[in-house]
Order: C-alpha cells, then structure tokens, then sequence
C-alpha cells in the first residue's frame, strides 16, 4: 500500500512539473518585443511614441514637473526626472509588452503596448 502511494505520488509530482513548464512557456511566448510606448498621465493616456524609432521627449505633468523619457534601440527609459525619489529614473529599460516603468510623485506611468494598441499580455 505504501509502494503505491509512493509511486502515486511521484506521478503527481512530475505533473505539476510538466505543468508548470506549460505554463513557463505560455508566459514566456506570450510576452513579445512591444510596438509602442504609452505615456499615461493620471491614468490618461497622452502621447504614444514608436518603439523603431529613437526619441527624446520631454514630458511635463504640470507644476513644473518633468520626465526626459528616452527611446533607444527599441527600449525606452527615464533618462531623468525632478522627482523628489528618482525611482523612474532607476528603473531598467522595457521593452516587451505589459512591462511599465511608473513614477509615482508624477502621477506617470509609461507601458509598452503591442502592435494592434492593445496589452497582449493576459
Ligand atoms: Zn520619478
């Protein structure tokens, strides 16, 4: 009785592996190179820059607020920022889709989309 249990459980096991490498592989394949970078503001979305192309802009949210957002060999990033924690400006480059780089005392978020303008990560 406790060989079997034994052998049962070493079947469940490996199928919790076998699904767990499914998964891996779905998250992985699903999150693909993004097209476009969305610069949201106070969750409103104000400007869309292209991935291909590289771009310097400079964003203002009010009250003398500013983010350098940088795109660059398909990555985009916060070069620099005068907000109080600098916490965008350490994040590291995205580019896939779904990834975000957020700077809370702004109020900004900046999420790379996909090709059809939509978040293809689910
Ligand atoms: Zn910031």
């Amino acid at each position: 009785m406790n060989r079997r249990t034994l052998k049962n459980d070493v079947i469940v096991i490996a199928a919790i592996a076998v699904v767990a490498a499914v998964i891996w592989c779905v998250v992985k394949l699903s999150s693909k190179a993004g097209e476009f970078a969305v610069v949201e503001l106070n969750g409103v979305e104000t400007a869309r820059y292209s991935l291909n192309e590289d771009i310097r802009a400079e964003i203002a949210c009010g009250d003398g607020c500013v983010n350098t957002l940088v795109i660059r060999n398909g990555e985009a990033y916060i070069e620099s920022a005068n907000c109080p924690d600098k916490l965008c400006v350490k994040q590291h480059g995205i580019r896939m889709t779904g990834e975000t780089i957020i700077c809370l005392p702004h109020r900004l978020i900046v999420r790379i989309i996909g090709e059809y303008g939509v978040d293809a990560t689910v």
